[in-house]
């Protein structure tokens, strides 16, 4: 027993203006920043309880396109991570359609492991410019055989906390398993 300290390491992946430096800021400090420079990138180290034990984990909040000329980068992160936070927004149909190709793309560099991935839909407060229902983001997660959550940055429901928590829960599960 005692309190094991597993090094996880978890990217935020997502298209710009999705929401992920606000979902990654309201977690670590219980803020909400109205505006948050999408072209920086930046990893915080964090420590956290998850289901009793000290969980310490490394989160990359990216910034830029998967498809874009960058792809070398994006190689380099998805190598490094172990967890992946595919985030869209309830507002921004391609953002959703986005969230498949990120997933093929960890899919296809990952091989043969599995992927451990969750979805999060974001913006759940902007009701009226929603276009995206909750069931078209469960079905998804079904097809991607992803966890899914939805919530919002501004409202700080804590699905942020839910969804890095089962990150950590399942990429903590298959490391003890390998
Ligand atoms: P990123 O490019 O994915 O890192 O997106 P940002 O975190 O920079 O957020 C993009 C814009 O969406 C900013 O103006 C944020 O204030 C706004 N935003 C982020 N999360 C929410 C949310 O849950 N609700 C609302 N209404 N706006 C949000
Ligand atoms: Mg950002």
């Amino acid at each position: 027993s005692g309190a094991k300290t597993p090094d996880v390491k978890l990217v935020v992946m997502g298209r710009m203006g999705v929401g992920k430096s606000a979902l990654v800021v309201r977690y670590l400090t219980r803020r909400f920043i109205w505006e948050y420079d999408p072209t920086l990138e930046f990893s915080y180290k964090h420590q956290t309880l998850v289901d009793d034990d000290v969980v310490s984990m490394e989160i990359l909040d990216t910034a830029g396109q998967l498809y874009g000329d960058n792809r070398r980068q994006w190689e380099g992160h998805v190598r490094w991570g172990d967890g992946f936070l595919l985030v869209y927004s309830v507002t921004d149909k391609q953002s959703f359609h986005d969230v498949g190709r990120m997933k093929e793309f960890l899919d296809e560099a990952k091989k043969p492991r599995n992927v451990t991935a969750v979805i999060l839909a974001n913006k759940m407060d902007l009701k009226h410019e929603r276009c995206i229902s909750t069931d078209e983001g469960e079905k998804l997660a079904q097809e991607l055989s992803c966890g899914y959550f939805e919530g919002s940055a501004l409202l700080g429901d804590g699905v942020i906390s839910e969804a890095i928590e089962e990150l950590c829960r399942e990429v903590r599960r298959r490391k003890m398993m390998e």
